[in-house]
């Protein structure tokens, strides 16, 4: 394929700002769960461009689909109606039972909308000042009310003021969240990742999403679930959030949507639904032709494919496989804990491990380590059990081996 950087890779990059820790790696091209370097070295993905590449690497029936859009339209604003819109639209009304979606390119601008869109629902109510709970750990994006509504101090360093209006409380802790509430009238809207994804592989407990359901309601507060990372069929249900049979007010949607092609979304039930009205939100990429026809195609392959059910599956069988093959570390506490749930896995380690995603992509395996002590799985939801097994027999004596390492 073309080799068009000139190696050491490590050098590559004379022109782009430099805001990224990168491996030197260099990819050309992909196939499935498998990804070649520009020296021709084949990678296993286990990482999916971070929850993005939903079907993988050249989907024979997505790539096609791409082709036919890119030669009829790809963009053409929002001065006219697109008619994948609505296509798309009506897929995740169905899927999420709830009715109606607002579409732009990432996952922070998706979570950007929620954020509007809950202090909208305050203004509208007379509230001027409307405040929203936000939790530990969270990571909502890098705009500056994303970053604000992060809980991540490295994320917000040498960017404050930050925007005011959040209140922040700890994970699964409904006393917590009453008493940060308690007699405040400038609540509007509680929002949280159902499974925090950079912040480590932290869920929110079932009991608690019904608990915290129960209170959006008493309290008349918006629900707002970001599934950027933790949606789109990765846990084995369409959203992370159905596991526990509830329904947000609000959910933003992003990275797996479109299978590589950036797309955001925003869906909303009845009670935020009719917020925005002409004038008050939009964006000039968001809906196009392009992303749309992926977002309809990713989700028409996911269900012809069975992915939900693949991702329960081979999740199920990477997470014993991975208990098996770290059975003494678990034991020992060098290994905290195995965490997440279908193909959205965390193994908590007792110290930092960054090292090991340039270990691991030596040895041809692509994962990433997030909150520095926590290896990150985000496989395609193609991934097969024979090549979630080749994951445990790289991984797994590279972790022992970390381990057993100088601290
Ligand atoms: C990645 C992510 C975002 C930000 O998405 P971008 O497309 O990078 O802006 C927001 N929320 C969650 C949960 C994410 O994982």
């Amino acid at each position: 394929m073309n080799a068009a950087l000139p190696l050491p890779v490590e050098a590559a990059s004379p022109h782009v700002m430099n805001t990224y820790g990168r491996v030197p790696i260099a990819l050309s091209h992909g196939q499935g769960c498998r990804v070649w370097d520009v020296n021709g070295k084949c990678y296993l993905d286990a990482l999916a461009g971070i929850a993005v590449n939903t079907l993988g690497h050249n989907h024979a029936g997505f790539v096609a689909a791409l082709r036919d859009q890119v030669g009829r339209l790809i963009h053409t604003s929002n001065y006219y109606h697109v008619p994948d819109q609505e296509r798309l639209a009506a897929r995740l009304v169905e899927l999420s039972g709830m009715t109606n979606v607002f579409f732009c390119s990432t996952g922070l601008e998706a979570n950007e909308a929620a954020l509007k869109l809950a202090r909208k629902f305050g203004h509208d109510r007379g509230i001027a000042r409307p405040e929203i709970v936000v939790y530990e750990n969270a990571f909502h994006g890098r705009s500056i009310a994303t970053l604000s509504a992060t809980g991540n101090p490295k994320v917000q360093a040498g960017f404050g003021p930050l925007v005011e209006g959040f209140i922040r409380v700890p994970l699964n802790d409904i006393g917590q969240l009453r008493q940060a509430t308690e007699g405040n009238p400038n609540v509007v809207a509680v929002f949280f990742e159902a499974i925090q994804g950079e912040g480590g592989i932290n869920a929110m407990h079932m009991d608690y999403l019904r608990q915290v359901r129960a209170l959006c309601d008493e309290r008349n507060w918006l629900l707002m679930i970001d599934e950027v990372q933790c949606g789109m069929g990765r846990t084995g249900k369409w959203f992370a959030h159905q596991w526990a049979g509830i329904q947000p007010d609000v959910m933003p949607l992003a990275k797996g949507l479109g299978s590589g092609v950036p797309i955001g979304a925003v869906v909303a039930g009845p009670k935020a639904a009719a917020l925005f009205q002409p004038g008050n939100h939009g964006t000039t990429f968001g809906g196009n032709p392009l992303a749309m026809r992926a977002g309809v195609e990713t989700i028409r392959i996911m269900e012809q494919e069975g992915l939900l059910a693949n991702a329960t599956r081979v999740g199920e069988h990477l997470r014993a496989g991975l208990g098996r093959a770290l059975a003494a570390e678990l034991a020992s506490g060098a290994v905290r804990e195995l965490r997440g749930q279908g193909l959205m896995i965390g193994i908590a380690l007792a110290k930092p491990c960054g090292v090991l995603v340039g270990q691991c992509a030596e040895q041809g395996l692509l994962i990433s380590v997030t909150a520095e002590s926590v290896v990150r799985l985000l496989p395609p939801l193609i991934m097969t059990v024979a090549e979630a097994d080749e994951v445990i027999a790289i991984l797994c004596p590279l972790i022992r081996q970390h381990l057993a390492g100088a601290p």
